[in-house]
This record gives structure tokens, sequence and C-alpha cells, in this order.
């Protein structure tokens, strides 16, 4: 069944928890409880809960601390540190927790399970459990199954929201997809935000599941096909950014998510395209168009590893390289999956000595460092980053580092030399102060 209506925005107030305070829970808990609900969040890791305690966001998202802060202020909104303790009494249970991957690509449930199980008894009569954590095909029948109770209901109601953009995108998203073999349940989930305006989709577990999945995949194809693009306009002596605008225009196309990088990464596209592709094995389906862009992405990683390479005069052996963001995009302060981490990483693999610079990444010492920071050395700007360089690779797209001075930023430098693998920076005004400049897809 399905059904695409425009909304009525009046919100009746209900009792909603939700498990997890990460990336989409918080969002997820604060929108809610800016369009009236009652929403108890709980979180399990005692550093995040303590934060949000005292007013303190565990992740960096512009506007969430303001959001949290009114739901608070206005009694709609309270933490607690287990998923049993917020379930009870709810009407509806978001599982907002983690899906990472797992060692054969496909999803890993397990932390979904774990919610699932926990709750399944304390759950009030009739209460609706609400997959919103990325999950496979078929996960609503599991959560149902590990739940066991013939009078609860599990709808599947995807995130779309992006990192960086979170609050903005869940108080004004493209669509809600709410996906039910119960339509009732489905629908008072779909209501519970109907303040966003947003066009509902409803319709059974399954094609929701497979939404999600599809967008992601969707999304990194075409990034996969832009960053190919990108390589083939070097070898023909294009430029990818003129190809791009006008690609762009095209309405069928479209602007978003048509610029080149280093390889897409996050905490979603790399998992949600293996375990999109793990659901289409399984099915016996062939699904290789994107098999070629989960290997096309590997390969750019490899191009930009190579572009410092020949930057560095063909080797980085005992050469210091600095690199500006580790985070996998801009304004976020994410890092798993990285492609920027990535880059680094494979720079100190092959023997270089990597001094970074991320606005969100502070230098800590001993133990404290982060297994995934593990011998970069993190620099607090990024002048001092490049201070001895060979090279500078840009690898995150952070505004600031447009604007900065670039004949002091020579100075610092052993040789100037850039690879711009965000292509932010001006290629002439770059070389006019003297760098040999490499991006990409560009002359
Ligand atoms: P996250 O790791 O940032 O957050 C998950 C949180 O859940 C953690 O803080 C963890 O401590 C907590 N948690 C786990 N089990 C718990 C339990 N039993 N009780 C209480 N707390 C518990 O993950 P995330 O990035 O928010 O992603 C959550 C889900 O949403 C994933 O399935 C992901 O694929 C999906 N998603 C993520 C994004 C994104 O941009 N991050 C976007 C759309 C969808």
């Amino acid at each position: 069944m399905t059904n695409i209506a425009s909304r009525d925005r009046r919100v009746a107030p209900r009792a909603v928890a939700v498990i997890g305070a990460g990336y989409v829970g918080l969002p997820t808990a604060a929108t809610l409880a800016h369009f009236g609900h009652r929403v108890v969040l709980a979180e399990r890791d005692p550093g995040r809960l303590e934060a949000l305690r005292a007013g303190r966001m565990p992740i960096v998202e512009a506007g969430l601390a303001e959001l949290v802060a009114d739901g608070v202020v206005a009694g709609n909104l309270r933490f607690e540190g287990s998923a049993v303790d917020a379930a009870r009494g709810a009407e509806f249970v978001f599982l907002c927790v983690a899906t990472p991957q797992g060692d054969d690509g496909s999803a890993d449930l397990s932390y979904v399970e774990q919610a699932a199980k926990e709750i399944g008894p304390q759950l009030a009569r009739g209460a609706v459990v609400v997959n919103k954590s990325t999950v496979p095909v078929g996960s609503a029948t599991l959560v149902e199954q590990v739940i066991g109770r013939p009078d609860i209901s599990v709808v599947s109601n995807p995130e779309f929201l992006r990192e960086g953009s979170a609050v903005s995108d869940s108080l004004h998203p493209d669509r809600i997809i709410v996906g039910a073999d119960d339509p009732k349940a489905a629908a008072d989930v779909g209501a519970l935000f109907s303040g966003t305006g947003a066009p509902l989709i409803v319709t059974d577990a399954t094609t929701s599941e497979t939404i999600k999945y599809a967008s992601n995949a969707f999304l990194a194809t075409k990034l996969s096909f832009v960053n190919a693009l990108a390589g083939l306009c070097e070898e023909v002596g294009a430029d990818v950014r003129d190809v791009l605008l006008g690609l762009g225009y095209d309405k069928r196309i479209g602007f978003e998510f048509l610029q080149p990088g280093p390889g897409w990464g996050g905490s979603c596209l790399p998992k949600d395209t293996r375990a999109l592709l793990h659901i289409a094995q399984k099915a016996g389906y062939d699904f290789s168009l994107l098999a070629g862009a989960i290997a096309s992405n590997e390969q750019q990683l490899a191009r930009v590893v190579a572009k410092v390479e020949t930057a560095c005069g063909g080797s980085v052996q005992g050469v210091t390289v600095s690199v500006w963001g580790l985070t996998f995009k801009a304004n976020t302060d994410d890092r798993r999956d990285s492609p920027a981490l990535e880059v680094a990483r494979r720079l100190v693999t092959l023997g270089a000595t990597v001094r970074a610079f991320d606005p969100t990444v502070a230098a800590v010492e001993g133990d404290a460092v982060p297994a995934d920071l593990a011998g970069l050395d993190i620099c607090s700007d990024p002048y001092e980053a490049a201070t001895g360089a060979a090279a500078v690779a840009v690898l995150t797209e952070w505004d600031e580092f447009r604007w900065l001075d670039l004949a002091r930023l020579a100075r610092l430098m052993a040789t100037p030399r850039i690879v711009d693998a965000r292509n932010l920076l001006d290629p002439a005004a770059v070389r006019r102060i003297g760098f040999e400049y490499d991006a990409i897809g560009r002359q």
C-alpha cells in the first residue's frame, strides 16, 4: 500500500521513548520534543548521558544544543541511562542504535536485538516499536519475534538526516517513510511527525527498509560516478567543475552530491551500500552496478594517496606530509569510515610522518589518544600542521581552509605543494604564490 499525502500540521502530544543518543537519536528526540511530544531519551554510555544532563552536546551538530535545551526547558525532554526506564509507559519506542558493518558486509543487528530484548517485557500494552536504525529487509519481523508479544507492532521509519545539518533535516525532512504490516501503527507513527509538514509515504515494512538502503546506495553510486568522471577529465584535459556545472543545471540530475572528493565515506554510505550488496547476493540478484560503485570508491582513495606520493617526488617514505581534515565531511566531528582519515593512515603506512589538523580534533597524549588517530601528529591549526611539510593534502571541505594566508603557508612548508582532494582552493591564486597544485579532475 502506498499513500502519499500532504499533512495536517496539528500534533497530538504522545509519550515517546528514544533509545540511543547518537547522531540520529539525539536530533530525533529533540525534534519530537519540539513538536510537543513528551520524550524520554535513553543513552547507556555514561559519558554521553552525563554530558546531556549537564547541558553539553556529546556530538558536534549546529543548532542541536539550542533545540535540546528548548525541549528540556519546556519539560518535553529528559534523559535516562537505560532503555528499560525510558520505554516504561511510552506509547512509541524509537530504536536509534548503531547497526555497524558485520564481517561479511551485512548489517550487525546485535544492538537492535539487545535493545528490543531489554524493552520487550517493559512495554506498555499496545505500544509501537519503531526501527529508525538502518536495518536490512526483514528486520521489523525480526524485532517483532525478539519482543514476542502479539500486542506490540513494529514499524520501520528510516532516517535520512545528514550529519552537519541534522537539526534542520530533522525539523524539515524531505519525506517521512513509515512501513508496517499494521497500517494503523504506521499511520500513528507518521502522525508524530505531522508538525514537519513533510510528505508521508506509508508502505509495508520490507519496502520501507529497502527505501533507506536504496537512497544511500544511489547517493554513493552518484559520487562514484562523479569521482570516476573527474579521473576521466584529468586524462582528456577537461575541467570537472565546469563539466559538473553543465550536468547539475539539468533538473533530472541536480547539483546535490555532485562534488568530487577523496572517496565517499562516513558512518552510513560504506556500510549501507555493502549491506544492500549483501542483501542482493543473498537474494541471488547480480547487482554488479553497485559492486562497481564500491570498487570505484576504493580506486578513488588509492588515486588520492598516489597524488600525494607524486607531489612528494614519487614516494612519501621518510617525508613529512600535512593533512587538513580528518572527519568524513565538514561541520561534524564524525570520523567513522572517514576517507580523509583513511588517506592519512595509508600515508603513515607508506612511511610518511603525518601532521594533521582538523577543527574538531584536539591533540591528546598517551592512553587518551583514540585508536583511530594512532600514528598521526595532531596539530592545533593548519599552519602548525604544514610546518616543515613537503606537501599539504586537503582532505575535508572545512570552509576555513579556503581563507588561509597562502604566502605564510608557503614560508612555513619545506616545499610549497598542495594536493587539494576537495577542489576547495583557487588554482590560479595558489599557483601565483608559487605552489605546485594538484586537485581532482582539474588541470
Ligand atoms: P551512534 O553510534 O552515534 O549512536 C547510537 C547510540 O546508541 C550510542 O550512543 C550508544 O551508546 C547507544 N545505545 C546502544 N544501545 C543502547 C541501549 N540498549 N540502550 C541505550 N543506548 C544504547 O549511531 P548513529 O550514527 O546515531 O546511527 C544510529 C542508526 O541510525 C544506525 O543504524 C545508522 O545507520 C542510522 N543512521 C545514521 C545516520 C547518521 O548520519 N549517523 C543517518 C541516518 C541513519
